[in-house]
């Protein structure tokens, strides 16, 4: 049994197939997806296949990308929206310094404002980090107090970083791109974060992982990240199946699946 803990299925690149995208998926034995939210518009979209689709959860919230362009009745209804059934996270949330789509100071205010957020509904976050370590920690440690937990999502950094985050509550995402030949750093932080910290994504439809490479992603591939990283880490594809699984309904407070 897999989880996919983060996929963006509102995508258009799903419009003419998701229903059997999502087939495929439970064929491959994912049991949920996570579907993320990355501005009000697909938030609700988000919202809208958790209805559809029992094995679909969904978090909601304003990207960094999407930063610029958010007022102060979005956050209002980012809160409202949250507060709807099978919504389990405020995200994918925080800073991409590498795009750099939004002006930074505005994602930051925008980050910090659905920090605040994701404390006042008790959520955990789903935190996309890109080029933006330093500020990312700066930010989510001044909220170390509040017992705001969550996952990095697609994470970027090498093992150090990735102890950090795990030291202030959060978990560990694999993508797919651990599969890729030249992938050492995201290899050896697969390697070496704690089994009981990790995650597995797809960010589908991007970053599709060996064999798929440079196709479109979905959800049932997570099954060739999880058999990498079995694979790395010299144990079995069950154990790293079982244990990301259950990683995900602890943090975001699911029933394990049966
Ligand atoms: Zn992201
Ligand atoms: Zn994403």
């Amino acid at each position: 049994m897999l989880i996919d803990s983060h996929a963006h299925l509102d995508m258009k690149q799903f419009d003419s197939d998701r229903d059997q995208v999502i087939d495929r998926a439970l064929s491959a034995d994912v049991r949920h997806i996570i579907t993320v939210g990355i501005d009000i518009k697909s938030s609700l979209n988000a919202v809208k296949l958790t209805t559809h689709y029992p094995p679909i959860f969904a978090t909601i919230g304003i990207h960094p990308h999407n930063a610029d362009n958010a007022n102060n009745n979005d956050l209002e209804q980012i809160a409202l929206i949250a507060q709807q059934d099978k919504i389990i996270a405020i995200g994918e949330i925080g800073l991409d310094f590498f795009h750099n789509r939004s002006a930074r100071q505005k994602q930051i205010e925008v980050f910090i404002q659905q920090l605040a957020i994701a404390i006042s509904l008790d959520l955990p976050v789903v935190i996309h980090d890109r080029e933006a370590h330093t500020n990312t920690l700066n930010i989510l440690s001044s909220f170390k107090k509040s017992g705001l937990k969550g996952m990095i999502h697609c994470f970027s950094g090498d093992y150090n970083l990735a102890k950090t985050f795990i030291d202030m509550g959060y978990y560990i995402s694999i993508p797919g791109t651990v599969t890729f030949n030249n992938a050492s750093q995201i290899q050896d932080v697969a390697r070496r974060v704690p089994l009981n910290r990790m995650l597995l994504e797809t960010d589908a439809p991007f970053l599709a992982p060996t064999p798929y490479r440079g196709n479109r992603n979905e959800p049932g591939y997570v099954t060739h990240t999880a058999q990498k990283i079995a694979k790395l880490r010299d144990v079995s594809f069950e154990e790293i199946s079982y244990q990301t699984s259950k990683n995900v309904c602890q943090l975001f407070n699911l029933s394990f699946p049966e």
